[in-house]
């Protein structure tokens, strides 16, 4: 059996569009959210990007997994201990309080990453952190704290899917986008094929982050 995860950070008004996708074709996502920058908006060029008003909005991430990407997206690595803690605690707390559920994957904000920071999430009850890092062997990574994402473009991902189809050694797929990225190019379809793709496949289960 080969898995497969799909992931979406960020948790913006978008995530309503891709949501519809996912179940569509009956996929569980995990959905990366930083519960302290509900309402924030910023503009992708031309693009209006806004974040949910998660209490308002919690029933649409009905089935699927609810993450933690800290609570205001900073460069985790350039904050001191008691900043990363704050950073990650506090979205967690939140996220529990506003789903009523356990909160146990996280993905890191940015590019940066480092192992003092990885040390203070894992002492929260953090059991799956997804890296901001490039690893498209197909291969489970060594452990569940060091998370490699296969891809994070949707013309990638297609091209790589197929060879992850192809490669029987193959073991992990690891997708993570932001839903703006397809509102931005007006290629939903795109990340419908790969839906259509990887659910009709029968030697792939696909699986949420925190069951890696
Ligand atoms: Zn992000």
């Amino acid at each position: 059996m080969k898995f497969f995860v799909f992931a979406i950070d960020d948790g913006t008004v978008f995530d309503k569009n891709v949501i519809a996708i996912f179940n569509k074709y009956g996929i569980k996502a995990t959905f990366n959210l930083n519960s302290g920058l509900q309402d924030f908006v910023w503009f992708k060029d031309w693009l209006e990007v806004r974040r949910l008003r998660l209490e308002e909005n919690k029933d649409i991430y009905d089935g699927h997994e609810v993450a933690s990407h800290s609570l205001t997206h900073p460069f985790l690595t350039s904050l001191s201990d008691e900043g990363i803690y704050r950073e990650v605690k506090e979205d967690i707390d939140n996220l529990r309080n506003i789903f009523q559920r356990d909160i146990t994957s996280f993905s890191f904000p940015f590019d940066g990453f480092d192992e003092r920071s990885i040390g203070i999430i894992k002492n929260l009850g953090i059991t799956h952190i997804i890296l901001p890092a490039i690893d498209d062997s197909f291969r489970r990574p060594a452990d569940t704290y060091h998370i490699k994402v296969t891809s994070w473009d949707i013309d990638d991902a297609l091209v790589k899917a197929k060879r992850f189809i192809e490669d029987d050694q193959a073991e992990m797929f690891v997708y993570l986008s932001h839903s703006y990225d397809y509102e931005y190019a007006g290629n939903y379809d795109k990340l419908e094929k790969l839906c259509q793709i990887v659910s009709g496949n029968q030697d792939i289960k696909i699986i949420n982050v925190k069951d890696i």
